[in-house]
């Protein structure tokens, strides 16, 4: 018999009833170590007070009005993110899929409106990630994602993660756009080199194509610049949002230059609940707290911290694991042993992660993250890891 919560997740037999900080504690008060902040989501840990303070306080006011009318909660976080990144203009939504939905549709009104109809073709990367609705799972293009499927939404094209040429010679007349993750997350934690993103750049810039990025996973602070981006000193013509900018709340966001979003004027797109005032009175305490520079600088030496500790744990344990690799609080340990049993150690030990493609399992612990609380989670990984070694043996 089917289950009544439709069967499509795999789910670990953990089931937590509160969260504080860094912390997640199941019913019996057993307490893990969360370096799995949602899937990258709660950016702040659980239960910030400023967080539940602008929750409650908006909650106690008005939850949901249609976009028919002004939203000053949406407009102030729209100034945020505009003040604080490449864009001119911003669109608000539920999550990273509806994202993905509006960058395509605005990559294609640009061209449609520039006298360039035939400007369809999205080029995307192999191992990406954009969310499961049509358009997510047909820019991203995976098996596992597309399969049984179709017919998929037309007009994307898909090329090796690390190979220019391949890029180059996929680009013509019918190209609208490429989009990317400067960090891939669900493929297993590869980060783009900055030299091919400022290639990238370059491209779509000498053959007049928009750049669209998904900063969904990598952005809001996790690779400890705002934006992921902002290492290889770039900028998008388009960039998706969502994960950390609700810190658990629902909330996403397409970003974009005035050029590129020109083509988007009433009536083009619309959302019932996007850009609500609880999202967004959530979401510019999460801005106001993570897009500050001295929260940034923490990030940075926090994720110094943490990686240095989990070089540690891999050389103690060359048979589990074959190396860290990633960016800032965005790391992931490549596994010689099964990720996943990996995983389930780990949650024998109280300590949660999030398994990835190409056999990585994910750190990407609250970015507020303490020092005592880091050492302590590496700790439970090598308890963690020495079990999985002794069970191989
Ligand atoms: C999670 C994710 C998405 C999809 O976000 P949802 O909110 O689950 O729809 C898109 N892109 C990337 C890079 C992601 O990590």
């Amino acid at each position: 018999m089917i289950p009544s919560v439709l069967p499509t997740y795999n789910r670990a037999p953990l089931s937590f009833v509160k969260g504080e900080g860094s912390w997640l504690i199941e019913a019996d008060g057993r307490r893990f170590l969360d370096l799995a902040s949602g899937i990258a989501v709660n950016v702040l840990g659980h239960a910030h007070p400023d967080l539940v303070a602008a929750l409650t306080e908006q909650a106690g006011k008005l939850w949901h009005v249609s976009n028919l009318y002004q939203i000053p909660q949406q407009q102030a976080l729209a100034d945020r993110l505009v003040e604080a990144t490449f864009a001119d203009t911003v669109f608000f939504t539920n999550s990273g899929t509806e994202s993905c939905e509006l960058a395509v549709k605005m990559a294609r009104k640009y061209w449609y409106d520039k006298g360039q109809p035939e400007r369809v073709e999205i080029i995307g990367f192999e191992g990406a990630f954009h969310g499961r609705s049509s358009a997510g799972i047909a820019a991203a293009g995976g098996e596992k994602l597309t399969k049984g499927f179709a017919p998929l939404l037309p007009g994307f094209v898909h090329v090796p993660w690390d190979d220019r040429a391949a890029l180059e010679a996929a680009i013509d007349e019918t190209t609208a756009a490429v989009i990317v993750e400067p960090v891939q997350g669900e493929g297993g934690i590869r980060p783009m080199e900055d030299a091919d993103l400022k290639a990238l750049r370059a491209l779509c810039d000498a053959q007049g194509i928009l750049l669209i990025l998904d900063e969904v996973q990598c952005g809001m602070g996790r690779t400890g610049r705002l934006f992921a981006h902002e290492w290889a000193g770039i900028v998008p013509d388009i960039m998706m949002v969502a994960k950390g900018i609700g810190g658990g709340f629902p909330l996403g966001a397409v970003l974009a230059s005035e050029e590129a979003a020109s083509g988007m004027t009433a009536g083009t797109h619309g959302s019932t609940y996007g850009g609500n005032p609880l999202a967004c009175a959530v979401g510019a305490k999460v801005m106001e707290i993570v897009a500050d520079p001295a929260f940034l600088d923490q990030v940075r030496a926090r994720a110094g911290a943490m990686r240095q500790k989990l070089e540690g744990l891999v050389a103690a344990h060359p048979d589990v694991f074959e190396g860290v690799r990633g960016s800032g609080l965005m790391l992931g340990l490549k596994c010689r042993a099964a990720n996943t049993d990996v995983l389930a150690a780990g949650y024998d030990n109280a300590v949660v992660a999030v398994p990835a493609a190409d056999n990585v399992l994910r750190i990407l612990p609250p970015l507020n993250i303490s020092d005592e609380e880091i050492a302590e989670a590496v700790e439970r990984l090598d308890r963690a890891a020495a079990q999985v070694a002794a069970s191989g043996a």
